[in-house]
């Protein structure tokens, strides 16, 4: 299922749809977001798995995240680690990718990154602003849009194993190798 990021403020559903869990408030009836975070539906009840800052991110670090949408010029990555710290960060935290910083050759953020993927990147300001290019930086990890299968690279190329269809992405030097 695709994760929904929300905001405070958004709408969420109604109160015959769902019941208001963390995060999430009743008005007139209806469920609105109290907090940023990812929206999650357990059976009948809505709550947000908030997002937080990681103070520690900046200028220059490398991170690896997972790309959780894309939205006209820009793709959310959900920042899971930061390299040089052998630890998970207590916190996630939402990085931005604009389909400047992934380089030359793509004309959309989609036909360099996908959802799901997971990526390398740059940070190039705190807010946190990513950037995937380099040859070093980009997607380590790709699925396949039609059946979610991890993507092989083969030939220069990012093939399914699955049901055999091609796609593009930045992809990083280190793509495939479990490591970075
Ligand atoms: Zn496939």
């Amino acid at each position: 299922m695709k994760e929904k990021i929300v905001l405070p403020g958004d709408k969420i559903g109604t109160l015959e749809e769902f019941r208001a869990g963390k995060g999430v408030y009743e008005e007139n009836k209806k469920l609105f977001a109290q907090v940023l975070g990812i929206l999650e539906i357990k059976g009948k009840t809505a709550s947000i798995r908030e997002l937080k800052k990681i103070p520690e991110i900046k200028r220059n670090d490398v991170i690896v995240g997972r790309v959780i949408d894309v939205r006209g010029n820009f793709a959310m990555v959900e920042i899971a680690r930061k390299k040089g710290e052998d630890r998970d960060l207590k916190y996630t935290n939402l990085g931005f990718l604009h389909i400047s910083n992934v380089g030359k050759g793509f004309d959309s953020i989609g036909g360099a990154i996908g959802y799901f993927d997971i990526i390398k990147a740059r940070v190039l300001d705190p807010s946190p602003k990513l950037s995937i290019d380099e040859p070093e930086m980009g997607v380590i990890k790709a699925f396949c849009n039609s059946c979610r299968s991890e993507l092989i690279l083969y030939e220069g190329k990012l093939k399914c194993p699955k049901c055999g269809k091609e796609e593009s992405r930045k992809i990083s030097n280190s793509y495939g190798k479990g490591e970075w």
